[in-house]
């Protein structure tokens, strides 16, 4: 049973023993629609309706990975949470040449800032309420301000890219 919290914002599984990742698969139905369809890195294609091995398939992507932001220590936003999540092909994700637990390049973290404040933006309450509360949060500039405070510890790590971007035609 997976569900999406609506007052936390986070994407959690109510079996205690379910592993996150796959608690986190509901993910998928709410943010591909914000990324057409489309892997938020190389701009490929994804489904949920293709086996998993498959390099079409939606994958939930913590923007942050969660090795490197529990390193951080305190006062650090939930790395479930709406703010850090975005939908990758599986080959981006873990593919060979995939992302793990490599950040990517600055234009992907601008992209993720302009995402999470379209979201805050939203009429959907609920995506609105995730962003603030995840990041502590009210205004656009303090979203703004709050993600750069994370990012200053990736920086120095970043860049990792796709090895092909897809066009709108593919
Ligand atoms: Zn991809």
């Amino acid at each position: 049973m997976l569900s999406y919290d609506q007052e936390d914002g986070l994407f959690y599984s109510e079996l205690e023993n379910d592993n996150q990742r796959i608690g986190l698969r509901s993910a998928v139905d709410t943010l591909l629609p914000y990324q057409n369809g489309r892997c938020f890195y190389c701009n490929r294609k994804v489904s949920k309706f293709v086996l998993s091995h498959y390099d079409e398939f939606a994958d939930v992507d913590h923007f942050f990975p969660i090795s490197i932001l529990s390193r951080i220590g305190k006062d650090v936003p939930n790395p479930n949470g709406v703010w850090n999540l975005v939908i990758a092909c599986k080959k981006c994700n873990r593919g060979q040449n995939g992302k793990f637990d490599a950040p990517p390049i600055n234009e992907y973290y601008e992209s993720l800032v302009t995402r999470n404040i379209l979201f805050f933006e939203e009429h959907r309450h609920s995506l609105k309420n995730a962003i603030c509360l995840s990041l502590n949060a009210t205004t656009k500039q303090a979203i703004r301000n709050r993600m750069d405070s994370i990012y200053f510890y990736f920086k120095p790590l970043a860049g990792w890219r796709p090895e092909r971007i897809f066009h709108s035609e593919d």
